[in-house]
C-alpha cells in the first residue's frame, strides 16, 4: 500500500506524482519554513510540470481544510479519549497540533491535490 506506484507513496513522501522517482520539493525537510512551499518547476526525471496552470495550487487550500481537520480530530482523540484531559487542555493540544504540523499539513495538501490530477506511470519511473 505504501510502495512506489501507490498514490499514498507520492502523497506521504512528496514525490513526483507521475514517476515517483524524486521529491517535488527543493528542500525535503518541511520545517525549513522559508522553503516549505518551494517546489521544482519540473521533475528532472520525467519532465512533468507540477504547476499545471497558474495558481494551480490554490486548490490545495480546500484539501488543507480536510487535512487540518484530520489532524485536529487526531489531537482530540489522543488528548480527550486517551489522556482524558480537561477541555482547556484538549483545546490547547488541538491548536498546538495544528501549529506544529502546519508545514506538514501544507505539503500533504499539495501532494493530495496534485495526485487528483496526475497518476503514476510506470514507464516514466527511473529504473
Ligand atoms: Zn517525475
Amino acid at each position: 500500500m505504501f510502495k512506489k506506484g501507490s498514490k499514498l507513496y507520492s502523497i506521504l513522501r512528496g514525490t513526483c506524482p507521475k514517476c515517483h522517482s524524486e521529491s517535488m520539493y527543493v528542500n525535503k525537510n518541511p520545517y525549513v519554513l522559508t522553503e516549505v512551499l518551494d517546489m521544482h518547476e519540473r521533475c528532472s526525471c520525467c519532465k512533468t510540470k507540477y504547476k499545471i496552470e497558474p495558481s494551480f495550487f490554490y486548490g490545495a487550500m480546500y484539501v488543507s481544510y480536510a487535512v487540518g481537520i484530520a489532524f485536529a480530530v487526531a489531537a482530540f482523540v489522543i488528548s480527550f479519549l486517551v489522556f482524558k484531559a480537561s477541555i482547556h487542555i484538549v483545546f490547547a493540544s488541538i491548536v498546538g497540533t495544528l501549529v506544529a504540523f502546519l508545514p506538514v499539513i501544507l505539503r500533504l495538501s499539495r501532494n493530495i491535490w496534485i495526485n487528483f490530477f496526475m497518476h503514476y506511470d510506470k514507464s516514466l519511473a527511473r529504473k
